[in-house]
């Protein structure tokens, strides 16, 4: 049994005509699966019922295979977070939440992560593998497929969940091509953004390949040593360098970059801090969004108070660094990447 889920259009025409049917036959069902949601042959309606029975026999299609095994829904109606279970019995999260504009997504590139960035549950455990093509986009159209009962379909991407992206760099940009695909999702790659930690070979590959995509680089730090202390990806590859590396990105694309920055109480959110921050970014395409953490238990950390970061923003806007505090969302159910997963591993142990 064959998985046709994320397959190209020829490729999909190949295989189909091996069954003996015509070309238009892959045309259809592209359309059926991509631009309406439908993952089953059964619901297939311009197939006939010869064709639906052998391509029922032959191949599957992946969002129809993922197990559900929780919904959280915020209070505010405004966040829903799915832990999904993959063929293999992995399981990750995928965040969709509502906005003034639409709908966003927040998918995962890899089941956990080797990270290890001391403020996020998804690193705790380590990476189990990356997720491929297929995987990744299936948490946009099973979404999508939920949103079509009420009319909507998301129109930001993010891929901010658990996982480096760029340590899963093919896939991640095979999903996000397919869905710029007018024959697909026909997402515009502005309104799609990549997170990295700060791998920096990454955005490289990311200049080349040219796209438009928003990137956002998770700094948390511009203490050399703490930054390293909370995200020991800055041994290999230090912030200042990865800064180098995503304004050349900012230059060729036209885009600004976005740098996160997670606040902790006592950590990295000082008046010293800001104003460090400040001077890295001062005359860069970038901007800042200030991240209230949610409290990840298993390492002590906590976040700021509101009023640190308010003079936090303050430094920053003095300096004329655009920056913004990102509104909680849904810290009621944990939100923050790999909190879901790893608490439904505990239950299950
Ligand atoms: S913040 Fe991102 S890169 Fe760091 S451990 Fe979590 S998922 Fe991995």
């Amino acid at each position: 049994m064959k998985d046709i889920f994320g397959w190209e259009l020829d490729k999909l025409v190949e295989d189909v005509k091996e069954l003996g049917m015509p070309a238009f036959r892959a045309k259809q069902i592209f359309q059926w699966i991509y631009q309406k949601n439908i993952f089953a042959f059964d619901g297939m309606r311009n197939l006939s019922k010869t064709d639906i029975e052998k391509l029922k026999a032959n191949f599957s299609i992946l969002p129809q295979d993922l197990i559900v095994l929780k919904v959280l829904q915020s209070q505010d109606r405004i966040t829903r977070k799915f832990l999904l279970q993959l063929k293999d019995g992995a399981a990750v999260e995928t965040v969709l939440m509502h906005h003034d504009y639409g709908y966003s997504i927040c998918v995962s590139s890899q089941v956990g992560c080797d990270m290890h960035c001391a403020f996020c549950a998804s690193g705790l455990n380590g990476c189990q593998r990356s997720l491929t093509k297929a995987e990744i986009l299936a948490q946009v159209y099973l979404c999508n497929s939920i949103l079509s009962a009420e009319n909507q379909r998301i129109s930001r991407i993010v891929v901010m969940g658990s996982g480096e992206p760029m340590l899963n760099f093919d896939n991640v940009f095979a999903a996000l091509e397919f869905l710029h695909d007018e024959k697909t999702a026909n997402m515009s790659y502005r309104n799609m953004t990549v997170s990295t930690c700060g791998v920096i070979v990454g955005i490289e590959r990311m200049e080349n390949l040219g796209h438009p995509i928003n990137l956002a680089i998770s700094l948390h730090a511009v203490r050399d040593e703490l930054r390293t202390k909370l995200m020991p990806i800055n041994k290999a590859n230090p912030f200042v360098k990865v800064i180098v590396a995503a304004e050349k990105y900012a230059k060729k694309t036209g885009r600004d970059v976005t740098y996160e920055y997670i606040m902790l109480r006592g950590c990295n959110d000082s008046t010293e801090d800001a104003q460090l921050l400040a001077n890295f970014l001062k005359f860069k395409h970038a901007s800042v969004n200030l991240i209230p953490a949610n409290s990840v238990l298993e390492h002590g950390l906590q976040k700021s108070d509101e009023k640190t970061i308010d003079r936090f923003l303050q430094v920053l806007n003095r300096n004329h660094i655009n920056a913004t505090v990102r509104k909680e969302m849904g810290g009621d159910i944990a939100a923050a990447c790999g909190q879901l997963r790893n608490q439904f591993a505990k239950e299950r142990t």
